[in-house]
């Protein structure tokens, strides 16, 4: 074994979220290590929607614009749309049956432009985990080594020992402050006591990474996921659905697909040299050319780790909770994990935080991911609801289903009022297509917060509507401001380790206060005043609209862009009640 060395932070595991990690650590000025088993990126396309809020995430680590342009054009992952067949010339193939908006398009554009700088992003993580891994070792605090795989840890008092070996058998040792558990739960968490709890194996989903030419098949580019459900499919987990997977376009020209289609874990028909034979007769299309790259089975679950931290070995992303990818909620809430923990992992490594900044990450992000493995899992069951809207009957014969099709595509009023159902059933599913607010409305009820008293905004029972509020634990709400002529976000002021005061035109005293604060925590705290003689301008009175707090009265927002407390208006001793409130978060 060779000799052992030491690093702040140790990250076990080289996916979305542990990259994540890595860049995220770096940018607070934090050394780590990362340790990957396998020797490259992963070799399958899986996630590809980055929620608005992972978008914010990575416009803060100026990752927005590649993510943008190595992916989908907005206008090619604006709905999702629901199709009897691709092609073929049967009097039930080539139908549209359903098309709705979806990820901030259509006429939700509007509402997903005011809420955030940031529209939806999409990029497979096939093409996304090479730039992360690429932005992750371009900086010198980082240590990134793929083909390394941590195989023991013990933890004491003051750190955790582990023990990595390369992929030549050479074992060396790593001696951290905390260790990162990226590994999907694979290593970690299992000698931590850690539980995923939850149902799982419910049914196995087979996707197929494949290359082929169905531009003559397609006439709407979009699109982002297109169903298919036929009399002989059995539905739409049965039949099957298509995504563009890129590399260069995403619309009809799309050069590759992943084809999902979903079986019982116990079906003993399936074989895997099927799968080729299968896709054409998806889509009805029995002598398309396609290359079969990959295909790859995931069983959908619903389960959550028991608890997230360990003495000083903490778990992210996948290790933490997993899901069906249905709304897309998963590498998102990975990375939306790293950001929530980096800047509590900085404090403490600089001595500027106690130990409940270390607790508060699992106070705050466990019931995000309750709720999160919950939803995806009612999103992926729903999609057995529109087979039902469609009149489809679970082991009805194709025939039965063929004349439950011909009923709901026929002229006159039956078939009328079998597509009204159908739309309004269907429209059920923007529970995945359009969850805004779970995308972007969630928040940390305890914590490193210090909560005023008010009562939360009301939440949209489907998920879909977001009220932006001020209240400790939400997210910053996003408005436009002028600073020195430029145009920024709200959320462009924040982030970078800094702690961001915002007062209005009455606040001078904030600053006064803001910079008591900083001094005695040693924590950076900037001021942004908003409004007549302050720093900032609110060129369009959106922000006044927003902050739900009067001119004299200030938003103390955290380094990851989440209230950490507020004053309605100006205490008597703005310092006192901002130290006050800076300490509680802090745990000092
Ligand atoms: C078909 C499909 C579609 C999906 N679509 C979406 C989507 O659109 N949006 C979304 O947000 N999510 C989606 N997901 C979910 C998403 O892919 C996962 O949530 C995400 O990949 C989890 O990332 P992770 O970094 O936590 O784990 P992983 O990507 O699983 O990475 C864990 C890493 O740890 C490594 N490792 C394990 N043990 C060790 C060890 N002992 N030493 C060193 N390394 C180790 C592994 O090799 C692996 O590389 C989808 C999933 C699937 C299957």
């Amino acid at each position: 074994m060779t000799k052992a060395f030491e690093t702040p932070v140790l990250i076990c595991g080289g996916g979305g979220a542990g990259l994540s990690m890595s860049i995220f650590l770096s940018a607070l000025g934090i050394e780590s290590v990362l340790v990957e088993r396998h020797a490259g990126t992963s070799h399958l396309p899986k996630a590809h929607y980055l929620n608005q809020r992972s978008m914010e995430i990575f416009r803060e680590h100026g990752l927005a614009e590649p993510v943008y342009s190595r992916g989908s054009q907005a206008q090619n992952m604006g709905a999702v749309a629901w199709y009897t067949t691709l092609a073929g010339s049967g009097p039930l193939d080539r139908k549209l049956i359903y098309k709705m908006d979806a990820f901030g398009g259509g006429k939700t554009r509007e509402i997903y432009a005011r809420d955030s700088a940031c529209r939806s992003g999409n990029l497979p993580q096939l093409h996304l985990e090479p730039l992360l891994r690429e932005h992750a070792e371009r900086s010198p605090l980082a240590s990134v080594r793929f083909g390394n795989e941590l195989v023991a840890f013990e933890q004491d008092g003051s750190g955790v020992t582990s023990t990595i070996r390369t992929e030549l058998g050479q074992t060396y040792t790593v001696r951290s402050q905390y260790l990162v558990a990226a590994d999907r739960g694979r290593t970690i968490g299992p000698q931590l006591g850690i539980q995923l709890e939850g149902p799982t194996g419910l049914v196995d989903i087979c996707s197929s990474h494949i290359s082929a030419d169905l531009s003559p098949y397609i006439d709407d580019d979009d699109p982002l996921i297109r169903w298919f459900i036929n009399p002989e499919g059995g539905g739409s987990w049965g039949s099957g659905a298509i995504v563009p997977m890129g590399p260069n376009r995403y619309d009809r020209h799309s050069r590759d697909w992943v084809v999902h289609f979903g079986f019982r874990p116990d079906d003993p028909e399936f074989d895997e040299a099927l799968v080729a034979p299968r896709i054409r007769q998806l889509l009805r299309i029995p002598d398309l050319e396609l290359t079969v790259h990959k295909v790859s089975h995931w069983l959908v679950e619903s389960v959550l780790a028991s608890k997230y931290r360990g003495g000083r070995a903490v778990v992210i992303g996948d290790a933490a909770h997993r899901h069906p990818p249905t709304t897309g909620l998963g590498l998102n809430s990975g990375i939306q994990d790293a950001h929530n923990l980096a800047w509590k992992l900085a404090a403490l490594v600089r001595g500027h935080a106690g130990e409940s900044l270390l607790d508060s990450y699992e106070a705050e992000r466990r019931p995000i991911a309750r709720r999160n493995t919950r939803w995806a899992l009612f999103t992926f069951m729903n999609h057995f609801v529109i087979d039902a809207g469609l009149g489809m009957i679970p082991g009805a014969t194709p025939e039965a289903n063929a004349a439950a099709f011909a009923a709901l595509l026929a002229e006159g009023e039956e078939g009328e009022t079998l597509r009204a159902r159908l739309h309004e059933v269907i429209q059920t599913q923007r529970t995945e297509f359009t969850a805004h607010d779970m995308e972007i409305g969630f928040h940390y009820s305890s914590g490193a917060v210090v909560g005023d008293g008010t009562p939360p905004p009301p939440r949209a029972p489907m998920g879909d509507v977001y009220h932006p509020t001020t209240r400790p634990g939400h997210r910053l709400p996003h408005a436009w401001l002028e600073r020195g002529g430029q145009r920024l976000s709200t959320h462009d002021l924040c982030g970078r380790g800094r702690f961001v005061l915002f007062t209005g035109a009455a606040g001078a005293a904030w600053k006064a206060a803001a910079a008591a604060a900083a001094q005695r925590f040693g924590v950076p705290v900037g001021v942004h005043q908003v409004g007549p003689g302050g720093d900032c301008v609110d060129l369009e009175g959106t922000w006044q609209g927003l902050r739900q707090t009067g001119d004299d009265g200030a938003i103390l927002v955290r380094p990851d862009a989440h209230v950490g407390w507020r004053a309605a208006t100006a205490p008597r001793q703005p310092a006192e009640a901002l130290a006050a409130a800076l300490g509680a978060i802090l745990g000092r």
